[in-house]
């Protein structure tokens, strides 16, 4: 799962990275889907351990184009994951209120507790993307944030959070049989909107604004990774996979229990509770 990973400082050629490939997986479809469900079960029992332990913080970053599957990945990947140890958070156009304070002002409350994880459907990295390619802000203004953010997430680290970021990359084609998709099924359509082509239309220079964010800020600390993501099933398994890799590294334990004598002194004491 380290191809995927941008190394720091490294330059990245969207272009260049097939969106369709599953070179990845050997086994078929079927196969890397029964991979997939095995890991699953195993981040259940991961996030288990982070939540009893209270020790680490887990911060899971989904950054992507319109219909790149974003919200698909979190349900896939968090399906069955205890909803008391994990927080989404998805950010929108900013509000008038958080556009009256600074840009990382609304996303601090929402990274993660001892214990938890959070996972961002959009994230702060929107500030260098939307915000960079609709002129939102001065480019002096957005030029200095990748070096906010590297310090941000660098202070969030040096605290103890470990933290993922997952690029979903879609060709330009995928996202036009996605887009029809919408169009095409009455429960799709709510998703559908008709700004949605005007953001196409500027898929150039989102490409670059992408570029130059896993670029900029790809870090030991907080590593981007650009996930192939024509196939859901690849994609799926490739952000679980580095998911489940991540936190084994963690190491963690179960808290340590009573002492032994403590446990039957209790276990004697309930024993002969009377009515
Ligand atoms: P969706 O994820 O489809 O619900 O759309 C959320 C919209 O909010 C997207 O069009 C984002 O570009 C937009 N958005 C998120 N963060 C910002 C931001 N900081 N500034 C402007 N627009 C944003
Ligand atoms: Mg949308």
């Amino acid at each position: 799962m380290e191809r995927y990973r941008v190394k720091p400082g490294e330059k990245v050629n969207l272009d260049r990275v097939d969106a369709a490939d599953t070179s990845a997986w050997k086994g078929d479809k079927d196969s890397a889907k029964e991979r997939f469900l095995e890991l699953r079960a195993r981040l259940v029992e991961l996030q288990e351990v982070l939540y009893a332990q209270q020790r680490h913080q887990v911060l899971v970053v989904f950054q992507a184009m319109d219909t790149g599957g974003k919200d698909g990945t979190i349900r896939a990947v968090f399906e069955g994951v205890n909803p008391q140890g994990v927080k989404v958070a998805s950010f929108k156009a900013p509000t008038p209120l958080e556009l009256a304070h600074d840009y990382l002002w609304r996303v601090h409350p929402h990274t993660p507790g001892k214990g938890e994880i959070s996972v961002f459907n959009r994230s702060h990295y929107e500030d260098v993307l939307v915000v960079r390619v609709h002129d939102l802000a001065p480019e002096e203004r957005w030029q200095r944030r990748y070096e906010h953010i590297n310090q941000f997430e660098r202070m969030l680290a040096d605290e103890g959070t470990t933290i993922l970021k997952f690029y979903l990359h879609i060709d330009r084609d995928e996202q036009k049989e996605r887009l029809l998709e919408r169009l095409d099924m009455p429960e799709k359509r709510w998703k559908f909107s008709p700004g949605d082509l005007d953001e196409r239309k500027l898929w150039p220079k989102y490409m670059e604004a992408f570029e130059e964010m896993l670029e900029r800020t790809s870090t030991s600390y907080a590593p981007w990774y650009v996930i192939p993501a024509n196939r859901n099933w690849m994609r799926n398994l490739a952000v679980m996979t580095i998911l489940v890799d991540c936190l084994e590294k963690l190491d963690m334990k179960y808290p340590a229990a009573l002492p032994e004598e403590e446990i039957t002194a209790n276990r004697k004491r309930l024993m002969s509770e009377s009515e």
